[in-house]
């Protein structure tokens, strides 16, 4: 964190727990939010896995009428898994997507590229993304602003490492994110951002955040909207990401704030993974 930063953030610390706590009373009256649960294959899945995937996903998920579940395949895969889901209530994410319509960006894919295949959203600032890529908050915040502006549905991640948990950093470096990732979003919007508490140390560990710690850094993050906007933090979905499977997935979910789940090694598996939607 930079110095210049830790003084403001103190203050916002003070202001946070209030709102914390305030957050927590209206909690009650609060409109309910429907759950999310999304798959992250990140680099897996070839076109005809994901086929495989999804006849056996989507024969077992039918009944799931009360929890959005969006999958994010490789880019290869979008086309073919929107037409496969296409008469079913699963929707096609991407797992990041670059915030200019178009431009000398090689590699890159655009937003309106995204939506002509009929892409309902993206991941964005995934760990892996901020650390293999140096995706920095900076592009966050316009690619937030941008997938908004296309009525998609971005789904945000920000996590602490282990260095930053152990160093008491947790609630700083969430908030340093936040305010950073979310600057460019109309007030009007802030309420449709889905944003996934994505513990780095617990990201394909096998190690989970114990409900508590999950809880505590959602109702942070809710709170931290809250400051800005009390409606769009009751209407925001915070989900929780880091080894979810389907034994813990259920402890999880059901803490107040925390509102489905981000889920990598195990959304690979369809009966893993329907057991995880299950759960939220
Ligand atoms: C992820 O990649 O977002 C993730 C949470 O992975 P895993 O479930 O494997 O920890």
């Amino acid at each position: 964190m930079p110095e210049d930063k830790a003084p403001q953030q103190r203050r916002g610390s003070a202001s946070l727990r209030s709102a914390s706590r305030e957050a927590a009373q209206e909690r009650r009256s609060a409109p309910q939010r429907r759950p999310l649960v999304a798959a992250n294959w990140k680099m897996h899945k070839t076109i005809a896995e994901a086929d495989q995937f999804l006849e056996r996903f989507i024969g077992s998920i039918g009944e799931l009428e009360a929890v959005d579940v969006v999958i994010c395949p490789p880019y290869t895969a979008l086309a073919a898994t929107i037409e496969r889901t296409r008469r079913s209530p699963v929707l096609i994410a991407a797992q990041n997507v670059h915030e200019s319509d178009s431009g000398a960006f090689t590699g890159e894919i655009s937003i309106p590229m995204l939506s002509e295949l009929g892409v309902a959203g993206a991941i964005i600032g995934h760990s892996e993304r901020r650390q293999h890529f140096a995706e920095s908050d900076q592009a966050l915040a316009r690619k937030l602003a941008a997938l908004l502006a296309a009525d998609l549905l971005p789904i945000l991640c920000v996590g602490e490492t282990e260095a930053q948990r152990d160093g008491g950093e947790t609630e700083s470096v969430l908030i340093t994110q936040l305010d950073a990732d979310l600057a460019e979003v109309p007030g009007a919007k802030l309420g449709q951002v889905v944003i996934a508490y994505e513990p780095i140390w617990a990201i394909g560990t096998g190690r989970t955040a114990t409900p508590e710690q999950a809880q505590e850094a959602s109702a942070l993050i809710r709170a931290r909207v809250a400051e800005r906007d009390r409606e769009a933090a009751a209407a925001i979905r915070v989900v929780y990401g880091g080894s979810v499977k389907p034994e813990n997935a259920a402890e999880l979910f059901d803490r107040p704030d925390i509102d489905g789940g981000l889920v990598g090694g195990a959304s690979l598996d369809p009966e893993d993974f329907v057991a995880i939607c299950r759960a939220a």
